[in-house]
């Protein structure tokens, strides 16, 4: 198909979610496009981009696992995502066909939480992958207080608390809860097919904030225990929208359409 496309690149990649957002938006808008999935093993990753840079259709594309890393050393990165986030979900090809790399996670992860005064909030963050860099990230800009990262490797999670210039400790999944502010779930623990994430939330304040990456399923484990104890949640659906809103917005050079979200969530969890 010719005209205007960007997909979204992994290895695996049939799970992806990305295509049926962007599609949506693209239909709702009457926009001339198409977002593709393109399964792209590691092997590949360099020529792919090759051959897509050379193609003056190609918007650009989103990345996930296991390329966020890989691209950074394939694009240029005029806004030190390397130094900053450490990891790349989106490439935007420019006109000239030159390709710039950036990080539309974190930004896609605060905003449910954007209205929130966390300057000083003692936190929880479960996990210390790629998508826990790009929490962190956003919460050391919003001036969070003490942070507890609860991970299965205590050393990468050290390390976070490092390049964030994050104050706060490391434990191991099975440690009892701060009474923090806001509790996250950055681990793929509780999602399809993995092992379930088993807290005890009664350490947590009554106005604590329990938010899980993870979205499927839909609510997750964690998203249950938290509403049985009557507290506010943000499941992962907000922030893959949100990241994907931002990356369609760099590709087809529209916002998506406003008031669509709920028809958008009830197509992804159908
Ligand atoms: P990742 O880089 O592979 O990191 C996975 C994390 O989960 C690591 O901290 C890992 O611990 C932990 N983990 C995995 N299996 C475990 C197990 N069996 N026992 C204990 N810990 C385990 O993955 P990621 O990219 O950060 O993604 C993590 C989750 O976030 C996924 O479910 C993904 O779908 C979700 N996510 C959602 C969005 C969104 O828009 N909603 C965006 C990005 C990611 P170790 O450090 O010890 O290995």
């Amino acid at each position: 198909m010719s005209g205007p496309f960007a997909d979204v690149i992994g290895d695996p990649i049939a799970h992806s979610k990305s295509p049926l957002i962007n599609n949506f938006w693209l239909k709702a808008l009457g926009l001339a496009g198409d977002y593709r999935r393109a399964h792209v093993k590691p092997d590949d990753l360099a020529s792919y981009i090759a051959d897509r840079r050379a193609d003056a259709d190609w918007r650009g594309c989103n990345v996930t696992i296991p390329h966020k890393l890989a691209v950074m050393d394939l694009v240029d990165d005029p806004g030190d995502i390397r130094g900053t986030i450490g990891a790349m979900n989106t490439i935007v090809r420019q006109k000239d066909g030159s390709l710039i790399g950036t990080n539309t996670d974190a930004a896609g992860f605060y905003s449910p939480l954007a209205e929130l005064d966390l300057s000083g909030a003692p936190v929880a963050v479960v996990g210390a992958g790629g998508a826990a860099r790009a929490v962190l990230f956003a919460l050391a800009r919003a001036g969070v207080g003490n942070v507890t990262i609860l991970n299965r490797s205590p050393l990468k999670a050290m390390g976070l608390l490092a390049t964030f210039g994050l104050k706060g400790d490391v434990v191991g999944l099975d440690a009892a809860l701060p009474p923090v502010s806001l509790l996250v779930n950055s681990s793929s623990l509780g999602m399809t097919g993995q092992p379930p994430l088993d807290l005890d939330l009664s350490p947590l304040p009554t106005d604590a904030i329990v938010y899980d990456l993870v979205y499927a399923p839909l609510p997750t484990g964690l998203l249950k225990a938290a509403e049985a104890r009557g507290l506010d949640t943000v499941d992962g659906l907000d922030m893959l929208i949100g990241q994907a809103s931002l990356a369609f917005e760099l590709f087809f050079g529209k916002s998506p359409p406003e008031g669509r979200d709920e028809e958008l969530r009830a197509l992804l969890t159908a």
